[in-house]
C-alpha cells in the first residue's frame, strides 16, 4: 500500500512524512477512523514509506526490495495482530496469516465482518488474545531482520482481551529503539484508558463524497454519472460504496443470464417485459448494463484458451463457462460485435426498448444457428 492508493486526505499523508524527515515518529500511534475508510491503509502506506529504500518527499517508491515486500505484506519486520479465534497451534496461525495477508491484498478497506467470515469463524470468540500478547512481546524483543524499523500492528485493539492488554502495557510504554506500534481502531471510545494513554492519536478522517467519486471512476471503471450517485449512497465509505458496486452487478448479471436465456428459448414474453425494464433504466445505466454483457461475452471468448484472461468470478465465471461451451467462436464474436454496435447507437440517443428489442431478435438468430450446428 501506498500513499497514492489512498484518494484524497492529503494533508495527514503531509504531516506522516514531516513526522518522518523531522525525526518525530511517536513510538506507538493509534490510527483511528471510520470503518471501511482508510485508518489502515494510511498506516500500511505509512509503513511502506518508512522502510522504503528510496522514498521522496511524498511516497514510498513502490519499487525497492522492501516496498516488494510490502506489496505482499512478507515483510520480515512487520508484524501483525488481529482479531481471531484463538489457537496455539502452528500450523492453525500459518493459515489465518495468509488469509491475513490475501485480505490485505484484495480488500484493504475491508472491516471486521468480512474478516470474520474469511476465517469462517463466526460462531468463535474472535479477539486478540493472551497468546497473541506473549507473541507481541517477544517478537519486541527480537532484533529487527533488516536491521531498520520493526513495525507491529494491532488491527481493531477494542477486541484485545483485557489480560492481554494489560500484558503487552509495559512494551507499549517503552518499546526497544526503532520498535513502532501502529494501533489501529474503529471505536475509540472502547479502548482501555492504559492504552490511550500510551498512543498518540493519528485521526485518519472520512473521504469527501467527491473523492470517493473520483475514486470509483479512475479504480472502479465507473461513468461519473454512476460514480456520483454511488458517493452519495456510500458517505465517505469506500468499502460501502464497493459493496453496492457488487450488488449492482450482481443485479445486471442477474438480468443478463435471463435476458440471454429468454433470447435461446425465443420467449417473446420475456423479452418485450426485459426490453420494457431496460427503457427504464437511465442513459447511463443502459450503457453500464450493456457493457457489463460486452465484459461477460468478451470473457466467453477468452474462455475458449485464454480464461487466465478473465475477469470473471464466482457464479459469473460459470456462466461464463458453459457460454462458451454452447457457443461457437463465430456466434460469441457476433454476439459481441452486436452488443458493441446497440451500445454505440444508445450513445447516440436512439429509442433504448426499440434497440433491445432490434438486439434481442438478432440475438435468437445467431443463437438459433449456435443450437443447430
Ligand atoms: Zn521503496
Amino acid at each position: 500500500m501506498q500513499f497514492s492508493s489512498i484518494p484524497g486526505i492529503v494533508d495527514l499523508k503531509k504531516n506522516l512524512v514531516q513526522a518522518y524527515q523531522r525525526n518525530h515518529i511517536a513510538h506507538a500511534q493509534l490510527f483511528s477512523g471510520e470503518e471501511g475508510g482508510a485508518a489502515l491503509p494510511m498506516a500500511l502506506a505509512f509503513a511502506t514509506y518508512l522502510l522504503c529504500e528510496n522514498k521522496t518527499d511524498e511516497d514510498s517508491c513502490g519499487e525497492c526490495d522492501n516496498c516488494r515486500k510490502m506489496q505482499k505484506y512478507i515483510h520480515p519486520d512487520v508484524h501483525f495482530f488481529y482479531p481471531s479465534p484463538r489457537t496455539e497451534k502452528e500450523a492453525e496461525q500459518n493459515i489465518q496469516a495468509r488469509i491475513w495477508r490475501e485480505f490485505l491484498i484484495d480488500s484493504p478497506f475491508g472491516v471486521l465482518e468480512e474478516w470474520i467470515e474469511r476465517l469462517s469463524s463466526e460462531n468463535k470468540q474472535n479477539q486478540i488474545s493472551k497468546n497473541d500478547a506473549r507473541q507481541i512481546i517477544k517478537t519486541v524483543s527480537m532484533k529487527s531482520f533488516e536491521g531498520g524499523f520493526k513495525i507491529l500492528f494491532i488491527w481493531y485493539p477494542e477486541l484485545m482481551h483485557p489480560s492481554a492488554a494489560n500484558a503487552i502495557l509495559k512494551v507499549l510504554e517503552e518499546p526497544p529503539e526503532n520498535t513502532l506500534y501502529f494501533l489501529v481502531t474503529f471505536n475509540y471510545e472502547g479502548l482501555m484508558s492504559t492504552i490511550l494513554s500510551r498512543t498518540q492519536l493519528v485521526v485518519v478522517p472520512s473521504f469527501k463524497d467527491e473523492t470517493v467519486r473520483d475514486y470509483l471512476i479512475a479504480e472502479k471503471g465507473l461513468s461519473s454519472a454512476q460514480a456520483e450517485k454511488v458517493s452519495k449512497i456510500a458517505k465517505g465509505n469506500i468499502r460501502e460504496a464497493e459493496r453496492h458496486i457488487d450488488s449492482e452487478e450482481n443485479i445486471a448479471f442477474q438480468d443478463f443470464q435471463k435476458w440471454m436465456r429468454a433470447c435461446y428459448q425465443s420467449d417473446f414474453t420475456s423479452l418485450t417485459q426485459l426490453s420494457e425494464q431496460f427503457s427504464q433504466r437511465s442513459k447511463s445505466d443502459q450503457r453500464a448494463y450493456l457493457s457489463f454483457g460486452i465484459d461477460l461475452i468478451r470473457n466467453s471468448v477468452l474462455a475458449k484458451g485464454a480464461s487466465d484472461l478473465s475477469n470473471s468470478k464466482g457464479e459469473e465465471n460459470k456462466f461464463v463457462t458453459d457460454f462458451s461451451r454452447v457457443n461457437g467462436i463465430g456466434s460469441l464474436e457476433k454476439i459481441y460485435s452486436e452488443l458493441n454496435s446497440s451500445l454505440v447507437n444508445l450513445s447516440r440517443n436512439a429509442n433504448a426498448k426499440i434497440t433491445h428489442l432490434a438486439l434481442s431478435l438478432r440475438l435468437i438468430g445467431i443463437l438459433r444457428k449456435s443450437k443447430a450446428a
